[in-house]
């Protein structure tokens, strides 16, 4: 506090403070409006609220943060007090002559004197060398060489300045691993909280009891019947959350929720609880700083913070201010005003003109974080001030991220080779011609589009053309029985006997079945609780219950119960990915293999096909509970004769460690390239022991070869590319549209 204190008398001891002020207003009110933007895009960086409550919160953390963790700037502010004091502005240099950013810097070196110093004092400050250590008592499983490093690291960066880090290693090296050999180096502190994607989260769960042996008490803070008690939570070592239940009793208690008398609030028990640590998984979750769920981040208590990541940082500027910002890194979490000393994490102009902490308007206050580093990015890319910038934040990054690579530590992983084929087939005659009717008709509606100038008016409708041609690829049924058609009546399968249910009974997980095969399944297991063929939770069904009405609930079952069962046919695609199960199959072993689609539908359609062909499978699919999902994964894993995994690409890209299959199969190809690379990693990573393979299916001849071609550029674009985030790489363009309507 003392700092500031004499800052604010060195700007009261200026005389010319109110000229400053003038030659601002003037300088702002002569603006071109596009060269005001970057004011306009500060203000948008946090949302003014209204609420009292929120308010008065704010101010207290927003007060007791500067004495928290400011190295950086006190190391800066040590250096300025070398340099020439910072009053003596020499008044020659301003005037017109001076261009309004340079004034403004002027204006903010004048109250900040530190900010002027922030590069020296970032390369002043002493790097963590980390060293292998010994793994902590307890811990059950053997850590690799630089997983010992990063325990040494993680332990010095938490007694260190910065009070934590992000954790940055590459996908599939372990970053769970090594966050449960830091909680077992001091077994006994306690709470500390675990915040993850839905997905995720069973998995932390598992990982902690199985490599603790039970030693760290878990929590699950999640569904309905959640403690809502900060003291209860308190008594866990380890509580586990999802960004979005965060988010929503965050919501409760800041603004409320409607009830027929009124609307209500509610504390949420999370926030009142004082960690020891808070641990985010997948931190990019709250890339977007002004979203709820960053809010809800930031207003947790803690004493030490941790950020894992698997995404390179440095490439996606814009996304780190989120994780800079939770770890209230200064001087980059902060907001300063260029008028007087103020200094904020929070944006707060409550009546939308006054800063509520210093009076003076939003256009004297920044974002030191994109004032400094993203904009000259933003403004030069890679060249001058962009370069600049870029080598500042690797400084930085240098101080608070620890990143390593497979490559770079092959040796210790001792990971098998990953091959990666494409397998390339040819439609059947009948094929081509529902395939070039599709393609013909999407193909005259984009040229439409493209003559009256309407292709970016017309997004939604040309994804749609071109997810039609692409399910084409897979299967004509994925584009013809998108609805019920005359030709058959709905009937809901029975995964038993693989076809329309007799008698059908329903269980309480949703899922249904002939009431003779479920009675006979039930009976087949007399020793233990018998599980759901479906989806492998423990099943509850009334085998008395009177025959529910089929073809009302099949309207909603999925794609096969709207085929016709007697005189189905297959499709290249499905007879592809037979061939190949078939062919890994020896007398000895049927290894385990990984099929990822994005469609839904078509996933269904494979479980249809290979379950008829004599393969077991598990389906994975997006909506299903956490501990549905739980009990599929164990399904696959610990069944020796399931060979197959159907996973949908949004519910398995992340969060799954599979590594006893070998073998993944991508069913489709997607123009963004990271998201398969995320999906092969799911097999490729610790522990896996035999050569792995990735085959991608291709039909020649439709859109998914020039799909392929569209990755092959996507890839050279994030390897060039200064902030590209995932949004851009999903995104078409239109001369990628172009591009896949070409022939
Ligand atoms: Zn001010
Ligand atoms: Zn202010
Ligand atoms: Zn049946
Ligand atoms: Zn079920």
């Amino acid at each position: 506090m003392e700092d500031v204190d004499e800052d604010t008398e060195d700007v009261e001891g200026l005389e010319d403070v109110d000229d400053d002020f003038d030659d601002d207003f003037d300088d702002y009110f002569d603006e071109d409006e596009d060269e005001d933007e970057d004011e306009v895009e500060v203000r948008d960086g946090y949302i003014i609220d209204d609420d009292d409550e929120e308010d008065e919160e704010d101010e207290s953390s927003g007060n007791a943060a500067p004495s928290s963790g400011n190295t950086i700037s006190s190391q800066a502010l040590q250096i300025s007090h070398q340099h020439s004091p910072p009053t003596t502005r020499s008044r020659r240099r301003r005037g017109p002559r001076m261009s309004r950013a340079e004034r403004q810097a002027d204006n903010l070196y004048t109250h900040h004197p530190e900010l002027k110093y922030i590069w020296d004092a970032l390369e002043k400050l002493p790097k963590i060398a980390p060293k292998e250590v010994p793994q902590p008592d307890g811990l059950k499983l053997t850590l690799l060489p630089f997983q010992r490093e990063g325990l040494n690291w993680l332990e010095k960066q938490e007694k260190g300045a910065f009070k934590g880090g992000i954790l940055a290693d590459e996908m599939g090296m372990g970053k769970t691993i090594q966050t449960i050999a830091l909680l077992m180096t001091e077994p006994d502190t306690k709470p500390n909280l675990v915040v993850a994607p839905t997905v995720a989260l069973m998995q932390w769960k598992s990982e902690i009891q199985k490599h603790t042996a039970g030693r760290l008490s878990v929590c699950i803070h999640h569904g309905p019947s959640r403690l809502t008690d900060a003291k209860e939570i308190a008594e866990y070592h380890v509580v586990l959350t999802t960004y979005n239940i965060l988010e929503s009793d965050f919501r409760k208690q800041q603004t409320g929720f409607k009830r027929k008398a009124g609307v209500f609030k509610e504390d949420s028990a999370i926030h009142q609880v004082n960690f020891h640590r808070v641990i985010l998984d997948e931190a990019h979750n709250i890339k977007d700083r002004s979203c709820n769920t960053a809010k809800a981040v930031y207003a947790l208590k803690t004493r030490y913070k941790l950020c894992l990541s698997g995404t390179p940082l440095q490439n996606r500027i814009g996304e780190l201010f989120s994780l800079l910002r939770f770890l209230e890194i200064d001087p980059f979490a902060y907001y300063y005003c260029s008028g007087c000393a103020c200094k904020n994490l929070y944006w707060k102009f409550s009546d939308g003109r006054h800063c509520d902490s210093c009076g003076h308007s939003p256009m004297h206050h920044l974002s030191f974080f994109n004032w400094s580093l993203l904009k000259p990015i933003q403004q030069n890319g890679h060249d001058g001030p962009g370069r600049k910038a870029f080598e500042n934040i690797h400084k930085l990054l240098k101080l608070i991220m620890l990143r390593r690579t497979k490559t770079e530590r092959e040796e210790d992983l001792g990971l098998p080779p990953k091959v990666v084929k494409i397998r390339r087939d040819r439609f059947s005659e009948e094929e081509m011609d529902l395939y070039d009717s599709i393609y013909s008709d999407g193909k005259r509606k984009f040229d439409y589009f493209v003559a009256q100038g309407v292709v970016l008016n017309n997004y939604a409708n040309i994804f749609t053309l071109i997810t039609r041609m692409r399910q084409m690829a897979n299967h004509p049924d994925l584009v013809l029985r998108k609805t019920l058609s005359d030709d058959c009546e709905a009937r809901a399968v029975c995964p038993i006997c693989i076809s329309p249910c007799v008698d059908a009974i329903e269980s309480k997980c949703h899922h249904i079945f002939c009431r003779d095969c479920i009675s006979s399944y039930l009976s087949s297991f007399p020793g233990r609780a018998p599980d759901c063929p479906k989806c492998h939770v423990d099943i509850s069904i009334d085998l008395s219950a009177p025959e529910i009405d089929t073809p009302a609930v099949a309207k909603n079952s999925g794609i096969t119960s709207r085929i016709n069962h007697e005189n189905w046919r297959s499709s290249t695609k499905i007879e592809a990915l037979c061939a190949e199960l078939h062919r890994l199959r020896t007398p000895y072993s049927s290894p385990k293999s990984i099929v990822f689609s994005q469609f839904t539908s078509f996933l269904s359609l494979l479980e249809f096909r290979l379950n008829s062909a004599g393969f077991k499978t598990v389906l994975l699919q997006g909506n299903m509970t956490p501990t549905q999902r739980e009990a599929s994964i164990n399904h696959f894993t610990d069944t020796p004769d399931v060979e197959v995994f159907l996973v949908s690409l949004q519910a398995g890209g992340v969060a799954l460690n599979l590594i006893e299959a070998n073998n993944v199969f991508i069913m489709e190809p997607w123009w963004n390239p990271a998201v398969q690379w995320q999906a092969a990693d799911r097999i490729h990573r610790i522990g896996q022991k035999r050569m792995c393979t990735v085959t991608y299916l291709i039909v020649d001849g439709s859109i998914e070869g020039r799909i392929l071609e569209l990755q092959e550029k996507k890839k050279r674009l994030i390897e060039s590319t200064v902030d590209a985030d995932q949004k851009a790489m999903e995104k078409l363009t239109v001369a990628d549209m172009q591009f896949l309507f070409q022939n």
